[in-house]
């Protein structure tokens, strides 16, 4: 392998760019030349590229978002979308590509590579951790201090007027974000997608919480809570069910992928790139790479696309007993 490029697809998360660093600096050791694919999928069917070399990634370990650009593409769904990216990494001399972006961006990543047995490697980015094969995606723990510091601050509002807000975080499918930063930012309740609480369990929770004497309560609402509800539904269900409370809602939205990554962060991405470029340098592929146990592992494509990641269920009975 003399040539390894690497693009960002798929929602963008922080992180990103310290991983682009580790793959362009972690070839620049192993002398290989190294190419940024702009735009994902798209600006690889269109070859929209440009080498890098150590010093162009100067400055940006502590950015947010990604200087690649990330982009969702129809055409690479269809297989002449992938033949024509096939073609610009022939032409540019290209024999390995690292793709970081989630579960959609690693299924392309194993076509392309079952269609025309090209070397990929995976990188895990995106804030919702919902991927089989590491304990951590890349962004999960910058969005978990983004949203505690978010519910703090809301919190001193809530308390200054006895007041009851439900706050929406991001988690379409899985709730790690929700019961993560709930039990952080001291969550009443946590509503998340893996576990139906029940209303009548959330209303008697929050009577029994007022009636200990407290003021003021934060329920964490993940997007897609099994309740079913959504969080304007719940506002209007508890205003009319329980007394006392001014109910608010915020809803955090896309301010929960941005931002300086973490030092967390900053440390798996850096890991993540360089066991992406190394592994392809020793002949491997159709992997991800992922932090288990503290190590850094590979997961074949194929698991870490079917699996489904399980909510902590020990994190479930601390944030029970934490709501005492
Ligand atoms: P996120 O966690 O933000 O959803 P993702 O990587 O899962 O990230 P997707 O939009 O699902 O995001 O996928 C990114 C891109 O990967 C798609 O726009 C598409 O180009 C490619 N892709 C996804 N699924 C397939 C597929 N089945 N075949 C070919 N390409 C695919």
């Amino acid at each position: 392998i003399k040539r390894i490029a690497v693009l960002t697809s798929g929602g963008d998360s922080p992180g990103m760019n310290a991983a682009i660093r580790s793959v362009v600096r972690t070839c620049a050791y192993h002398d290989l030349e190294c190419i940024g694919v702009y735009r994902g999928y798209e600006g690889l069917i269109e070859g929209d590229f440009k080498p890098m070399d150590a010093r162009s990634v100067k400055g940006i370990i502590n950015k947010g978002g990604t200087i690649l650009k990330s982009a969702r593409s129809k055409e690479f769904r269809t297989v002449e979308g992938r033949q024509k990216a096939y073609k610009k990494l022939v032409e540019a001399g290209i024999d390995g590509l690292v793709v970081i972006g989630g579960d959609g961006s690693f299924t392309g990543a194993m076509i392309l590579n079952d269609e025309f047995d090209f070397p990929v490697m995976g990188i895990p980015g995106t804030i919702d951790n919902d991927i089989v094969g590491t304990t951590h995606t890349l962004g999960f723990d910058t969005a978990l201090n983004t949203v505690v510091d978010a519910i703090d601050k809301i919190r001193d509002t809530a308390s200054s007027h006895n007041r009851l807000f439900f706050i929406e975080v991001m988690g379409r499918d899985v709730g790690h974000i929700a019961l993560n930063a709930g039990i952080a930012g001291g969550a009443e309740e946590i509503l998340i997608p893996e576990e139906d609480l029940g209303l009548d369990r959330l209303v008697e929770s929050l009577r029994r919480s007022r009636k200990s004497g407290k003021t003021s309560s934060i329920v964490i609402v993940a997007e897609g809570d099994k309740i079913g509800k959504n969080i304007f539904e719940l506002k209007d269900f508890v205003d009319d069910n329980m007394e006392g409370y001014d109910v608010r809602v915020s809803v955090l939205g896309h301010m929960q992928r941005g931002g300086s990554p973490s030092c967390f962060d900053r440390v798996l991405a850096s890991r993540m790139g360089v066991k992406a470029v190394e592994s392809l340098l020793e002949g491997k592929s159709n992997y991800m790479v992922g932090l288990q146990n503290t190590k850094m592992e590979l997961t074949p494509f194929d698991n870490a696309i079917k699996g489904k990641t399980k909510i902590n269920l020990e994190l479930l009975r601390v944030s029970d007993i934490m709501s005492t």
